[in-house]
């Protein structure tokens, strides 16, 4: 009689095993990012959070699978895309035309801007005075990108966005070229320092899939269009960024 229990207990056993782990596991859904880049993305105690956490996860739902955030320096970010390492890239990403060259991108589902950080007794206070100054950047961005082409600018690049803005506060760089949204809580984590009235450009965030992956790119699009729709991205906005 006891034999037969523990056979019976057995068996039952590695019927849920079976089941936890074989056919009823979800798929997954692996976002390639860079979490420094609060409000979009950036650490909560263990949990990576933000705009593009509750977006990609809102993908996820739609997919119907699993989401797992992978978390890189931020010139990794489109690569692991095109090597199929991550299914898709979330990460504030800025719609470029070299980019389109390498992944392509979903419909945008933010504005945004590249903007100046300066000391608040800067004398920069157009894009045209960053002539001949040193210029702080985040490694691979847009920011970088474009810093490269000021007249006698020095551009020293960093791996994180707030070592820059670290380095402005030291008196390292004369000025800060970043998104809009991080320079907003850069500048109100830290004393001295202030964006600049003028824009330097104006951009928009899609999320990249690997050249030609069009399924998970309709899904994408659509999960997009439902956020939109209902109202859901707004809310998402909204809890991360108050309105000024
Ligand atoms: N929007 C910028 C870019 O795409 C920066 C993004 C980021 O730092 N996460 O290059």
């Amino acid at each position: 009689m006891k034999k037969l229990v523990s056979v019976l207990l057995m068996a039952s056993m590695t019927g849920l095993l079976l089941m936890s782990t074989g056919c009823g596991a979800k798929k997954q859904l692996v976002m390639a990012t860079n979490a420094e880049f609060p409000p979009y993305e950036f650490h909560e105690g263990d949990a990576i959070v933000g705009i593009d956490a509750e977006i990609a996860q809102a993908i996820a739902d739609e997919v119907g699978a699993e989401l797992v955030i992978e978390d890189m320096a931020f010139d990794s970010v489109l690569a692991a895309v095109q090597t199929g390492k991550a299914d898709m890239g979330i990460a504030g990403l800025t719609v470029t035309e070299d980019r389109l060259k390498n992944v392509d991108f979903s419909n945008p589902y933010a504005t945004a801007a590249q903007v100046i950080i300066v000391l608040n007794d800067s004398d920069i206070a157009t894009p045209d005075d960053l002539a001949g100054k040193t210029v702080g950047v985040q490694l691979g961005t847009t920011g970088d990108i474009y810093a490269d082409d000021i007249e006698d600018a020095t551009v020293e690049r960093y791996n994180k966005g707030f070592e820059a803005v670290q380095a402005l506060i030291q008196g390292k760089v004369d000025a800060v070229i970043i998104d809009n949204e991080p320079a907003k809580v850069f500048v109100e984590q830290n004393e001295g320092i202030k964006i600049i009235d003028e824009a330097f450009t104006y951009e928009e965030y899609a999320i990249a899939v690997k050249k030609g992956n069009t399924e998970l790119l309709n899904k994408i699009n659509d999960a997009i269009k439902k956020l939109q729709d209902s109202g859901k991205l707004q809310e998402i906005v909204d809890k991360y960024i108050t309105a000024e």
